[in-house]
């Protein structure tokens, strides 16, 4: 008789929300249902046949070659064999494994003198860069739950890039203090499309392509007693801009979210740092609050993490022996656009599907390790594929959500047979080989 259970209280795995509040059923170790994520966080939880999931290590020395099984202990000897070799490796990813894991790789850069770096060098990087500029008046997602009865969403749409953030979150939750939900919030959308979001919001301010800048520059401006002038300023009615700015100025409790519409459009980095300043300004009014909407489950974990350990967020060389931070200079695509680097090892990240094509070339041409759960894009360029057990799912970790607020993510089900406990004990087991190897090296040049 096959084991019926359920497993309640379970985080998912997928966006910065990281929603903590599913029901799993499983039959044996097989998940038969989830029950309070939204679609893509369900899809995420059953692994769908014929999905090309990695159940052992595997190797070829030549890229051309078709790879052949070997063992763990093969497969660390080899890895560790690739960075302790290189001249300046890279170490990239992270953003989808846990704190745990990301601890052991940033020993691991610092072991090889190499460079350290996740997704969020090309997703909020710019974000980062305007907080480490102008500061960041944030809070909880809690406290928006609990409060805000203004909350605007500028260069995102949560409706299908966080399904549950507006439900759980932001205008649809009920609250302590808004416990009509919806009808006690107005919603702001800054857009240049229509997008759902947009379509169900109290305004829609349809900016120009790329005028985000201007826009907030407008706001500024107009809560600091300027005059506005001309019919539309970045696309948007000025009597509109107004409207919307009264709003914000009579909030009790007011919050923007961003998205990568204003981290990637026109201005990157000064979009942020003036939306950073726009809060700041109407905080002298009232309380305002803003948070960047982050999508890998654990992208907050990565600067965190590496905050935490080298004081540096995340672009960080350890070729000198200490840590060194420089965007442009230390981030994933321009090292590799510019062969900076001789061997990288990718975890839980798949950059050959995300990244430029000349950082692709590069990845095809030096030595790569690639740590993935499925056959991906980046496993077709590498030499070595160590497959990853699915991390808040087989293996219990801990992550940062969009908020920097810590969960401990509760283990479903146990690993694939054959695999490693968790990327955890994957990186730590890889680590000690690297240690060995080193130890090696110095006692043969003593
Ligand atoms: S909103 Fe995000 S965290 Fe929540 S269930 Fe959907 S994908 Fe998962």
């Amino acid at each position: 008789m096959v084991d019926k259970r359920t497993v309640t209280d379970c985080t998912c795995a997928f966006c910065g929300a990281n929603c903590d509040d599913l029901e799993v059923d499983l039959e044996g170790e097989t998940i038969v249902e989830v029950r309070n994520a939204c679609k893509i966080g369900s899809a995420n939880y059953i692994t769908a046949p014929g999905s090309h999931r990695l159940t052992k290590p595997l190797w070829r020395a030549n890229k051309l070659d078709e790879f052949k099984e070997i063992s763990w202990e093969e497969a660390y000897e080899k890895a560790a064999d690739i960075l302790v070799n290189a001249k300046h490796p890279l170490l990239y990813g992270w953003a989808e494994t846990s704190i745990e894991a990301m601890r052991e790789g940033l020993k691991m850069a610092e072991a090889v003198g190499g460079i350290w770096d996740g997704q969020v060098t090309h997703c909020h990087g710019p974000s980062v860069n305007a907080i480490q500029q102008v500061g960041f008046p944030t809070c909880t997602l809690g406290e928006v739950k609990n409060r805000a009865d203004v909350i605007v969403y500028w260069g995102c749409n949560p409706i299908h890039g966080h399904p549950r953030h507006m439900a759980r979150y932001a205008p649809f939750a009920r609250g302590f203090f808004r416990v009509d939900g919806r009808s006690e919030r107005t919603l702001v959308v800054i857009d240049p499309r229509k997008t759902d979001t947009a379509k169900i919001a109290d305004f829609h301010l349809q900016v120009n392509l790329g005028e985000d800048y201007e826009l907030f520059n407008a706001f500024r401006a107009y809560l600091n007693g300027c005059e506005l002038t001309g019919d539309k300023i970045a696309g948007v009615p000025v009597d509109m801009i107004k409207k919307v700015a009264e709003r914000m100025r009579t909030a009790n409790w007011g919050m923007i979210f961003f998205g990568m519409g204003l981290t990637h459009s026109y201005g990157k980095t000064q979009n942020v740092a003036t939306a950073i300043e726009l809060t700041a300004l109407l905080n002298s009014e009232t309380k305002w609050s803003i948070m960047p909407l982050m999508g890998h489950f654990n992208v907050k974990g990565v600067t965190e993490v590496a905050s935490w350990i080298t004081g540096y967020p995340f672009a960080i060389d350890f070729a000198r022996g200490y840590p060194r931070y420089n965007v442009g200079e230390f981030s994933t695509v321009e090292v590799l656009r510019d062969k900076q680097v001789d061997a990288m090892l990718a975890i839980a990240a798949d950059p050959g599907s995300h990244l430029p094509q000349a950082c692709v070339e590069r990845m095809a041409e030096i030595p790569l390790i690639a740590v993935e759960i499925y056959k991906t894009s980046t496993t077709e360029l590498a030499n070595l594929v160590l497959p990853d057990t699915h991390t808040g799912i087989e293996a219990e970790a801990s992550v940062y959500r969009m908020d920097g607020v810590p969960i401990l993510m509760r283990k479903v089900k146990d690993p694939l047979p054959g695999m490693k406990l968790s990327s955890a004990v994957m990186m730590e087991e890889l680590y000690r080989a690297v240690e060995r190897k080193l130890a090696n090296r110095a006692g043969k040049k003593e």
